[in-house]
């Protein structure tokens, strides 16, 4: 009963004590420790980007790569970002990191299309990011730095990210879209969001989130939902990226129901910059 050990605590508080489990203890002291960690690695600039392959699903050929950040810890270990980004975006260094990720993946993409690989890189935008007023400029500026053709980025933006300020929203969205590079919605369905913003916004790519494709074999709903969202998509005129495609029965049925991209394990795990390149010269 947490509300229980809630409410406990709080009279504790009231009654002028300091209430603290020593589970709670030690969460403030690794919380601690991995900001210290991720101060430390943005100031060194030490943060790596991975890429996951993003497959045409008909000819197996690589037509994008998805940026995921990684951060090691003091041994080496890579540490999930799951654990950091929600940090990152709490004490405000969402901002830093993005930066650095987005000019890394520029940079990646730069080199790639100079080899004759012209692969689109699709790089996550936090919601704090997006909202912050210079992140038009850095986008701007970091083509420009990698002299990197704009069809050749593409931004994640989830549905919540969208949802703030409707107008403010729009013009970033426009503003951006002008510059020529994609816009995608990340975890496409999972949001609690309202549809009509696929018209207002400039959206390119839907996602389809990995929880459907995970459960559509098993669950007649599941895939039912990813069958509507291509036939949303189809209808708007947007293309689409299946996620976390795992088996082979997967791919078939997403590319029967009309979804010609995607990216899983089943082709690749995301790997660091320099396997990726091996990959695309193989
Ligand atoms: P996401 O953007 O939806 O990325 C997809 C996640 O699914 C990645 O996890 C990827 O490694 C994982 N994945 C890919 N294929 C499969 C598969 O077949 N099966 C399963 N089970 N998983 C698969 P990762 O790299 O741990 O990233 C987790 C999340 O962290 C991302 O979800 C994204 O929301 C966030 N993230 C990662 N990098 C960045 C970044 O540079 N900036 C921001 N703001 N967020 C990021
Ligand atoms: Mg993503
Ligand atoms: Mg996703
Ligand atoms: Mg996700």
């Amino acid at each position: 009963h947490a509300d229980v050990a809630m409410y406990r605590a709080k009279q504790h508080g009231r009654n002028g004590y300091c209430f603290f489990s020593h589970d709670l203890e030690t969460d403030l002291l690794k919380r601690h420790e991995l900001e210290l960690q991720l101060r430390e690695t943005l100031e060194h600039d030490r943060l790596e980007v991975h890429f996951q392959p993003q497959y045409n699903l008909r000819t197996r050929q690589i037509v994008g790569a998805e940026a995921l950040v990684r951060m090691r810890d003091k041994h080496g270990q890579l540490i999930s970002p799951l654990q950091f980004i929600p940090l990152a975006e709490e004490t405000g260094l969402i901002n830093q990191l993005g930066l650095q990720v987005l000019n890394k993946s520029c940079l990646a993409a730069k080199k790639w299309a100079d080899m004759n690989h012209g692969i689109r890189v699709s790089v996550n935008v936090a919601a704090k990011q997006f909202a912050n007023v210079n992140f038009w400029d850095e986008v701007a500026t970091a083509l420009e730095g990698a002299q990197l053709p704009s069809r050749l980025l593409e931004l994640e933006l989830t549905e919540s990210a969208l949802m703030h300020d409707f107008d403010k929203t729009r013009g970033t969205l426009e503003q951006l879209s002008e510059l020529g590079l994609s816009i995608a919605i990340d975890d496409f369905g999972t949001g609690y969001s309202s549809l009509s913003y696929l018209k207002a916004f400039p959206i390119n790519v839907l996602k389809i989130d990995q929880s459907f494709v995970k459960d559509m074999l098993n669950d007649k709903q599941s895939e039912n939902i990813v069958k509507t969202i291509i036939h949303l998509a189809n209808s708007l005129d947007l293309k689409l990226i299946g996620e976390g495609i795992e088996y082979e029965q997967q791919q078939r049925l997403l590319l029967d129901m009309g979804c010609e991209v995607g990216q899983g394990y089943l082709f690749s795990k995301p790997i660091s910059e320099s396997q990726m390149t091996e990959l695309l010269t193989r």
